[in-house]
């Protein structure tokens, strides 16, 4: 498994990660790439990479759906990041061909920071066949 560090900068964030995943499915033929986060308070999904208003926009829309309060029994205080994560999903599945991830032209990979900064991680498996 390969363990790969992304450093956040800010509490809410969407990091495109695309290129730190593609490095590593360089030279297989054909298979299927893992992305998993191991975090209670961070996620990953894939969107439109091109226009950065859309990440822009899907945060927005997640801090007024799900806002920072103290409502919560959560007594960290970061509840709010805590449930963004549960619909965001903690892995994503990619398949590969010919040494290349087989994303759609616009959609990109995005590591979710809710409860930034943090120093996080992301786990790779790669499954050749
Ligand atoms: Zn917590």
């Amino acid at each position: 498994m390969i363990v790969e560090r992304i450093k956040t900068n800010i509490r809410k964030e969407a990091v495109e990660i695309t290129s730190i995943v593609a490095k590593h499915v360089k030279g297989i033929k054909s298979g299927i790439v893992v992305v998993y986060v191991p975090h209670t308070t961070a996620g990953i999904t894939i969107n439109e990479a091109f226009d950065p208003a859309v990440m822009e926009d899907v945060l927005n829309e997640y801090m007024r759906l799900i806002p920072y309060s103290n409502k919560y029994k959560h007594l960290e205080g970061n509840a709010d990041a805590h449930i963004q994560v549960i619909l965001t999903g903690s892995s994503i599945t990619v398949p590969i061909e010919d040494g290349e991830l087989a994303l759609g032209r616009w959609q990109g990979i995005f590591f979710m920071e809710f409860d930034g900064p943090r120093n996080r991680k992301i786990y790779i498996k790669i499954i050749e066949g």
